[in-house]
């Protein structure tokens, strides 16, 4: 190779800068849970590590349990718990997550929770997700009385949104 040649770069590396923005963006929420989503974990998250295979970007929550001596050298004994993909939205990936066993609804609920409390999560976006919510349990009425309690709850909802 002469000299001043650039190496080759490597193949497949995400050279877009919006989509390496959205990562990050990803990570710091994931990092902003402080403890992982996990309903078999919920430690404490010490990173967010991201691995890339083929187009998708995997998270997973890193758990840092002290260090350990390997052949004299000083390493760290992590664990480390995938949280989902990169190319879905919140919505579908956490639907892709409970899928795999990995977030139960209260962990959800309570995720949800402290995305509006730390304002991660704008109110487009979570109308967006009521909206998901409210079209799903549609799907499941099997009666009058199922319709009537989701009308009523809805107009709860609304009645207490127009009273602010
Ligand atoms: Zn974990």
């Amino acid at each position: 190779m002469a000299k001043g040649e650039k190496l080759p770069r490597k193949k497949n590396k995400i050279q877009d800068e919006k989509i390496q923005n959205e990562i990050e963006e990803i990570k710091r929420k994931l990092l902003s849970l402080k403890f992982c989503p996990r309903p078999d974990c919920g430690e404490e998250i010490s990173y967010i590590e991201t691995r890339q295979v083929g187009d998708q970007i995997y998270f997973y929550a890193v758990h840092n349990h002290g260090y350990t001596k390997d052949n004299g050298k000083t390493r760290p004994l992590l664990k480390r718990c995938y949280l989902g993909a990169y190319k879905y939205d919140y919505v579908e990936r956490f639907n892709n997550l409970g899928l795999s066993g990995y977030v139960n609804p209260t962990r959800f609920e309570e995720y949800l929770k402290s995305l509006i409390d730390t304002h991660e999560l704008d109110i487009k976006e979570a109308l967006r997700i009521v909206d998901m919510l409210v079209r799903k349990l549609s799907t499941k009425i099997k009666n009058e009385d199922n319709k009537i309690m989701i009308i009523t709850e809805l107009e709860d909802l609304i009645d207490m949104v127009k009273g602010k």
